[in-house]
């Protein structure tokens, strides 16, 4: 009989994991790296990404870095072919890369509202776009898509980004549709206000105290605390996993209850 340990075991798995040199990718990475898949971690921090990898192999895992930034066509393709000829296959696909604005539709200069568009949906399109051919040659994959609580419910001074992710959320459900077929599960996770370096510089953005913006930020959720960027792992771990083997079109929210 198969047990928990089984079901959970990616032994021989690639997973592709897009902003995996930080916060909530990297904390994805090093988790599905822990549980045998080689974590493939794009981003377009090399330095970063490199250290990331690094540390992923100091702890007995395997991984790669590939530079590619998610809202360009060409890197995504080139990207997705040279991953398929180094790794044969691609099992699992993060798609976590994005980016935030803290502006209002007034304040947003019209570049912003492209960038945050551009790397937060179109690069979850764009590099899927490359990457199911190779998943549908393996039999099947299982593609996470990051989505955000305020791309359920809104948020103050964030109109790209709520934007975004509103479409992310929908696009998830119409590649669940359409990909079903070629055994691709397709799903969301949607943190909730989370620990890691895009958090903080919101509070730059804003020109908050960063201190005092976590603080508030921490508030008004029935697990009155920010999200680790190994909470939102955890949700990926199971939706990238067979766990969730009859699990598609769904938006997994992660955030303490924030959005009760
Ligand atoms: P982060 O800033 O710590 O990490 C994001 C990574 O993405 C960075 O390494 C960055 O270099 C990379 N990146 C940026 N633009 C890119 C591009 N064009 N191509 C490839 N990589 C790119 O952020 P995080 O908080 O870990 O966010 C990860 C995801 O989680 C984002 O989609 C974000 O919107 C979502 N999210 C975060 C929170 C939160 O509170 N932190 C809440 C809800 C949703």
């Amino acid at each position: 009989m198969l047990n928990t340990a089984d079901v959970l075991n990616l032994t021989g798995k690639v997973a592709v994991v897009t902003g995996g040199a930080s916060g909530i990718g990297l904390a994805t990475a090093e988790l599905l790296a822990s549980f045998g898949a080689h974590a493939v971690l794009l981003d377009i921090n090399d330095e970063l990404g490199e250290r990331a990898v690094a540390g992923i192999r100091g702890q007995g895992g395997t991984a790669s870095y590939y530079r590619c930034d998610v809202s360009s066509s060409e890197d995504c393709k080139r990207v997705a072919a040279e991953m398929d000829s180094a790794c044969g296959r691609i099992d699992i696909l993060f798609n976590n890369a994005g980016i935030i604005r803290r502006r209002t539709v007034v304040e947003l200069e019209e570049r912003d509202w492209d960038l945050v568009l551009d790397v937060s949906l179109k690069g979850v399109y764009l590099l899927s776009k490359y990457v199911i051919p190779i998943m549908e040659r393996g039999g099947g994959g299982s593609i996470i898509n990051s989505g955000s609580g305020w791309g359920l419910k809104g948020g103050d001074r964030a109109a790209a980004y709520c934007a975004a992710k509103a479409g992310v959320v929908n696009l998830t459900k119409a590649m669940a549709i359409d990909h079903g077929v070629q055994n691709i599960r397709v799903n969301c996770v949607s943190p909730g206000d989370t620990d890691t370096p895009l958090l903080r510089d919101e509070a730059k953005q804003l020109q908050r105290d960063e201190a005092a913006f976590l603080v508030d930020s921490a508030k008004g959720r029935p697990l009155e605390r920010l999200g680790t960027p190994r909470d939102i792992a955890n949700a990926v771990l199971f939706l990238a996993s067979d766990l969730s083997s009859w699990v598609t079109g769904s938006v997994l929210v992660v955030d303490g209850g924030g959005i009760a």
